[in-house]
């Protein structure tokens, strides 16, 4: 029975589909290009399993499901896994000899994933639209196709008849699981984005702030906490609106990401009140690191909107120590913070949290 045939051909490109998005979508990898690999190569193996199975109908017409992998990495922008894939398929059909034919259907086959990687970079977020226009694609490029190898016939429009609906039925409910998928995988990114971050600046905000700091005295290695709160912010509400002091706060960031490292913890834990997590850098080093923040900060040219350009400074106080409690630490920044603010703002003060134990004990 070909439609019992096609539908199992169908529940195992499914299946595939399913392995693949989790490898696609998995964090396992070290590197983005074995990832790419191993993705081309199993949509390839499932391409091959699609064509080696696929259904006869009658005498002269069959019907495989080979080019749906290659819809599926289209869809989801890979491109290095669908030229691997594409490869992989359109070399195999050689094996059953090197015909006319063969040619034809090897051309096709890249014609069908250049094609679909147009349209991917032209709807990328149009999902279900893209996916169908992609199914569709395939099978324009698959008719036409076997129009050059078979000719005009009876036995041709039947067959193209047969390779659209089944394609076209499989392509929608193909569609709908990979969309499906695919909407799981942007909402959790997007549950993660606004528990985690700061929605006006992008940085981390306090509870992963707490989450990473929380285990400061169990780490054997010396850390610092530096607390940065912008100089008379107030003034720049005050005369150039708030809209402007988001403006102001929103390059602030990106400054302090610009000048810290990848590893460093930077979050705002306040209005305009940031801080930053610093390990294995001596009281020298982080001073001359913070001292480099307060100078570019300094430097840098905020630009608002309906107002000229405005200049800025902030004060920066630092906790070096080892081993120390996240409160002790948080606390002693704050006062360095404090002095610095005293002492005419625009300053980084240190202050040795390791040294005044000593001192203290
Ligand atoms: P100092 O030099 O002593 O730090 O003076 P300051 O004016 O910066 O200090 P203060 O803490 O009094 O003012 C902070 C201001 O930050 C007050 C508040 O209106 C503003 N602020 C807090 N959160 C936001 C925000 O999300 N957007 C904007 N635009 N302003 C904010
Ligand atoms: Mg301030
Ligand atoms: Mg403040």
């Amino acid at each position: 029975m070909p439609i019992i045939s096609l539908f199992v051909n169908a529940c195992v490109a499914f299946t595939g589909f399913y392995l693949i998005s989790k490898v696609f979508h998995s964090q396992l990898f070290f590197s983005s290009r074995s990832r790419g690999v191993l993705i081309g190569m199993l949509a390839g193996m499932l391409g091959l399993f699609l064509m080696f199975n696929g259904v006869e109908v009658n005498e002269d017409v069959r019907v495989d499901l080979r080019h749906l992998p290659l819809v599926l990495l289209a869809f989801y922008g890979a491109r290095l896994p669908l030229f691997i894939a594409t490869g992989f398929i359109a070399s195999t059909r050689f094996l059953f000899g090197f015909t006319d034919q063969a040619v034809v259907a090897f051309i096709a086959t890249w014609f069908v994933s250049l094609g679909m990687i147009w349209i991917h970079r032209r709807l990328s977020e149009r999902l279900f639209f893209q996916s169908m226009l992609l199914n569709v694609w395939a099978l324009f490029v698959i008719s036409i196709a076997v129009l050059i190898n078979l000719g005009w016939s009876m036995s041709y429009i039947t067959l193209i008849a047969t390779i659209w609906t089944i394609g076209l039925l499989v392509g929608l409910l193909s569609s709908v699981l990979t969309i499906d998928l695919e909407q799981a995988k942007r909402r959790a990114k997007d549950y993660k984005q606004s528990a985690e971050r700061d929605p006006l600046t992008g940085l981390f905000n306090r509870r992963v702030w707490d989450r990473y700091t929380s285990e400061l005295e169990n780490e054997n290695r010396s850390s610092n906490v530096l607390a940065l709160d912008i100089d008379h912010f107030k003034r720049v509400n005050d005369t150039y609106g708030h809209a402007n002091g988001d403006l102001v706060l929103q390059r602030f960031a990106e400054l302090l990401l610009a000048e810290t490292r990848l590893h460093d913890v930077v979050a705002r834990v306040g209005g305009e009140e940031f801080v930053i997590l610093m390990y294995d850098l001596t009281p020298e080093k982080v001073e001359k690191v913070a001292e480099r923040i307060r100078k570019r900060i300094e430097d840098e040219v905020f630009v608002l909107k309906d107002f000229p350009p405005i200049h800025i400074t902030a004060s920066i106080g630092i906790a070096h120590g080892k081993s120390e409690p996240v409160q002790k630490m948080t606390e002693a920044a704050d006062n360095a913070l404090y002095q610095a603010k005293r002492s005419g703002r625009n300053q980084v003060i240190l202050t040795n949290v390791s040294e005044l134990s000593l001192v203290t004990n």
